[in-house]
C-alpha cells in the first residue's frame, strides 16, 4: 500500500505542467522525499534512455570573450585572465584521442567570439575533426557539439554545414529580472531566446540551460524554466548550481549554502527528467565543484550525459567560469577506470562509438 509521502509525490508528478507543483517538488529537503524523487526520476531513465552514459569530449577551445557576464570569471572585464586560444592541432590532437578512446563525440567549447577568424577557425576546425575522426566503428565520425555564444544565423549554417549538429547555448535563466540583474543591458534573454530558435531553424538538435541557487532566485522561477524546456523543445540541458567567482561583481551576493545548492541542482535534475522524459541531461562539472561524488549523483537522479574536460593541462587552469572548478582530470585516465567503474556502480554502461543523440529530438523528426 502507498505510504502519504507516496500519495502526496504521486499528485504532483500528475501535475507536471503546474508551476506551484513543479516548485513543490524542486524544494523537497526532507531526505524521504528526496529519496522518493530521485528513484522516480532514474527509473524514467532507464525505461525512456536506457542504462547508456554518453561522453562529450569537452574541448575548451579559447577563454576570449566579447561578453560580460556578471556571474562568469572570464568575462571580457576581468584584467586577471591569461587570455588563450588552442592551437587548431591542440584541438584536432584531443579530438582523435577522444575517438580513439570510444567517446562518440567532443563539444567544442568557448567564448563568444564573432570576428570572421574565430568563424572560419572553427568551421576548417569542424570539417577537419570530422575527416580525422571517421573509422570502421564510427564511420561519420565524432558527433560534434558546439557552444560558442550567439552568432548570426549564417554563421550556425556554416559551422552546421561544417558538420556540427548540436548547439548548446545556456540562456542561464528564463525570468526577465533575474536575467537582467546578472548581465549588463546589451545582453537581453529575447536575444538568446532568438538565438536558439534560429539554432532550431538551422537544424542543430538544441541545448540549453540555467544556473541553479543564483542570488534571489525563487523555485517558482525555476519550476518557469523547466517549463521553458519543455514548451521551447529543448533537446539537450545542461545546468548545474550557481558557483561564485571571486573576480566577478557577484562575487559577495549572499546565495544558498553549497549543500543547499548541490540539493537543489539535482531535484532540478530530477524533476526536468520527469517533465522531458527523452531529453539529453548532462551531469556537469559543477556538481563536482560541490561534492567529490556530485557528478554521479547527477546520474542518479536522471542525467545520462556526461562531458569529461580534455582541455589540455596548461591552458585549463585559465577556463574558469567559477571559483572551486575541478582542474584535476581523472576523466582522462586509461578509458574506463575511474568513471566506468563508479558508473557501473550505478548499474550504467558507457556508450562507446555512438553519438548519444537525444531521443526527444529523433522522436520528434520521426513524425
Ligand atoms: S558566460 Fe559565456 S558569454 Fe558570458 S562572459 Fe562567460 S564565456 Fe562569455
Amino acid at each position: 500500500m502507498m505510504s502519504a509521502m507516496e500519495r502526496d509525490l504521486d499528485r504532483l508528478c500528475q501535475q507536471l505542467d503546474d508551476t506551484d507543483a513543479l516548485a513543490t517538488l524542486l524544494g523537497f529537503t526532507d531526505t524521504d522525499d528526496i529519496e522518493a524523487l530521485r528513484a522516480r526520476a532514474e527509473a524514467l531513465t532507464l525505461r525512456t534512455i536506457g542504462n547508456r552514459v554518453h561522453y562529450r569530449g569537452l574541448i575548451e577551445i579559447s577563454n576570449i570573450c566579447s561578453q560580460d557576464c556578471c556571474y562568469c570569471g572570464i568575462r571580457r572585464s576581468n584584467a586577471h585572465v591569461a587570455r588563450y586560444t588552442l592551437t587548431q592541432p591542440e584541438i584536432l590532437d584531443a579530438a582523435q584521442w577522444c575517438a580513439a578512446q570510444g567517446y562518440g563525440s567532443v563539444v567544442l567549447q568557448g567564448g563568444e567570439n564573432t570576428s570572421a577568424a574565430a568563424v572560419e577557425f572553427i568551421a576548417d576546425t569542424v570539417t577537419r575533426i570530422k575527416a580525422l575522426t571517421r573509422n570502421p566503428r564510427q564511420p561519420e565520425g565524432l558527433g560534434i557539439t558546439l557552444s560558442l555564444g550567439v552568432q548570426t544565423s549564417d554563421v550556425y549554417r556554416r559551422w552546421f554545414a561544417a558538420g556540427a549538429h548540436r548547439y548548446l547555448l545556456r540562456v542561464e535563466t528564463t525570468d526577465p529580472q533575474l536575467f537582467a540583474r546578472i548581465h549588463p543591458p546589451e545582453q537581453t534573454l529575447d536575444e538568446r531566446i532568438e538565438a536558439l530558435q534560429a539554432l532550431r531553424d538551422v537544424g542543430y538538435q538544441v541545448g540549453t540551460g540555467v544556473m541553479i541557487g543564483l542570488p534571489g532566485q525563487t523555485l517558482v522561477q525555476l519550476a518557469r524554466d523547466v517549463l521553458f524546456f519543455k514548451t521551447f523543445e529543448i533537446d539537450m540541458i545542461g545546468m548545474g548550481p550557481y558557483q561564485p567567482h571571486a573576480d566577478t561583481p557577484m562575487a559577495d551576493e549572499p546565495t544558498l549554502s553549497a549543500a543547499e545548492r548541490l540539493q537543489r541542482a539535482l531535484n532540478m535534475i530530477a524533476v526536468t527528467r520527469l517533465v522531458l522524459p527523452t531529453a539529453n541531461i548532462a551531469s556537469t562539472t559543477a556538481l563536482q565543484a560541490l561534492s567529490p561524488e556530485g557528478r554521479e549523483l547527477g546520474f542518479s537522479y536522471g542525467a545520462n550525459i556526461t562531458m569529461p574536460n580534455l582541455t589540455p593541462e596548461a591552458a585549463r587552469q585559465h577556463y574558469l567560469l567559477y571559483d572551486e572548478k575541478p582542474l584535476y582530470n581523472e576523466d582522462t585516465e586509461p578509458f574506463g577506470d575511474i568513471l566506468k567503474r563508479r558508473l557501473a556502480k550505478l548499474g550504467r554502461e558507457v556508450g562507446l562509438h555512438e553519438w548519444g543523440d537525444s531521443r526527444r529530438f529523433t522522436d520528434r523528426h520521426r513524425t
